[in-house]
């Protein structure tokens, strides 16, 4: 899809050759158009174009293809200059004609965007700032090098042409305008509202959700949702959560979220009774997706709220497969859902190691964090056969994914849920 606007070009009467360079030059900047029209597709969150890979799979796609168009589109004015260096003239906004304002103009957002994205932290720009100028920044970048196409007009010129290039500019305007008014639109008449609100240790609550006038969905154990609370469905910021009950429930979900921001700070406020929408559910981390003779489960602090839900779900189908469990906390008082993962014990064929890092005066357990000597001490013989699932801080995941490869577990039975997308 990518090369598409190459082959449009190719194909039926094209106009005579301007030269290697120019030619190339161009083929690169529609190439690299055609790249960043695609992200908007790849962001959507369609569910099965996400699922063979897993979301955060494709948001790290998402994220390393952009360079890449980024760098096309940047050869392409770069090369023409090499071809010809009067050009340069077209930079100066004063007397350059539209067609090269526009060119200007979408460099300049594509390069914001890049900036903003890889030094957002640096930058202290807030998420919420961040994910509204990324949006709008990507939208402006993509209209203005249309514009700039079309008042080129060279390889775009012939009747049927146009009409690829209209039907790709169609395409690009209404995946916009279903994920941002569409799907809205149709969880505005699925709201949810907020039963319940319970205080965990770990600075976490749980929120459980209710569906109001229609049956809710049903998810997988180890899947999340995206959640607007108290504001209309269009807000321009979701957060992501993992739910954290028992996918066999009634249509009521749970998500446990531990306060590490503004808008997971509020949420031990929340009243019962108010309103939220949510999409979802999203992801492929789970273990009816994966299904193994047993599941290693490996959760760092708030990583442990789709491992809660493959529990309870698994006790709640009374699924005696073994599970081993490692769970790292900063201390025992901070370690959410401590008694009720005691108690999944009796129900399960549940090992449960604790790691952690603080750990009190008498403790006789593992301390520190989870490692290769933790996992060595306590893996069963077989774990080779084991679906692994890790979910926690993005460190240790990097950390969890290279020590599980050395104790030679297939790159297939490890799935792995990242907790921060940007
Ligand atoms: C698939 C997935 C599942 C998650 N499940 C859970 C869970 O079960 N429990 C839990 O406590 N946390 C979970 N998180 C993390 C949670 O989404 C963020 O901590 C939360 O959105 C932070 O918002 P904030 O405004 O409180 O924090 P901020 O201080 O604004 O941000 C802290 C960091 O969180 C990330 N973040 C902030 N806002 C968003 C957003 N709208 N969308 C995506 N990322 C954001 C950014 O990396 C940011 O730097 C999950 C994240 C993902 C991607």
């Amino acid at each position: 899809m990518a090369v598409a606007p190459l082959i449009f070009a190719l194909l039926g009467d094209s106009p005579p050759g301007r030269g290697f360079l120019i030619d190339f030059s161009v083929a690169l900047g529609f190439v690299g158009l055609s790249m960043i029209g695609l992200q908007f597709a790849l962001v959507a969150r369609f569910q099965s174009a996400a699922a063979p890979f897993g979301e955060d799979a494709v948001v790290q796609f998402h994220r390393q293809i952009s360079y890449v168009a980024t760098l096309f589109m940047l050869a392409h004015p770069a090369l023409l200059l090499v071809q010809d260096i009067s050009l340069i003239a077209l930079f100066n906004p004063v007397t350059a004609p539209w067609r090269a304002r526009f060119a200007v103009t979408s460099t300049i957002c594509v390069l914001a965007i890049m900036i903003t994205s890889i030094w957002r932290r640096r930058l202290r720009m807030r998420y919420e700032v961040w994910q509204g100028l990324h949006m709008l920044l990507s939208i402006a970048s993509a209209l203005f090098a249309l514009a700039h196409i079309e008042l080129v007009g060279h390889y775009v010129d012939t009747p049927w042409k146009r009409v690829l290039w209209v039907v790709m500019t169609a395409a690009f305007v209404g995946l916009i305008v279903w994920v941002r008014l569409v799907r809205p639109l149709r969880r505005l008449g699925r709201p949810w509202e907020v039963e319940q609100v319970t205080a965990e240790r770990g600075a976490t609550t749980t929120i459980s959700l209710r569906p109001v006038g229609h049956d809710g969905f049903t998810f997988e154990p180890g899947q999340f949702g995206w959640i607007t609370v108290g504001r209309s469905p269009f807000a321009l910021t979701q957060h992501p959560f993992s739910f954290s009950s028992s996918a066999e429930a009634d249509g009521r979900v749970q998500m446990s979220i531990r306060a590490l921001g503004d808008f997971t700070s509020s949420v031990a406020d929340l009243r019962p009774g108010t309103r939220a929408y949510l999409d979802g559910p999203h992801g492929v981390f789970s273990p009816d997706r994966n299904e193994g003779p047993g599941f290693v489960l490996i959760a760092g602090g708030v990583g442990i709220s789709p491992v809660m839900s493959m529990l309870r779900t698994f006790a709640d189908r009374d699924d005696r497969r073994p599970c081993h469990l490692f769970y790292a906390s900063r201390t025992l008082e901070d370690t959410t859902f401590l008694e009720e993962l005691r108690e999944l014990q009796r129900r399960l064929d549940l090992t449960l190691v604790l790691v952690l890092e603080i750990p009190p005066r008498d403790w006789t357990g593992e301390r520190g964090r989870i490692d290769q000597a933790v996992l060595g001490r306590w893996l069963p013989e077989r774990y080779l056969r084991m679906q692994f699932f890790i979910c926690g801080p993005p460190p240790m995941l990097d950390a969890m994914e290279s020590t599980l490869a050395e104790l030679g577990v297939p790159a297939a039975h490890v799935h792995t849920e990242r907790f921060v997308f940007v």
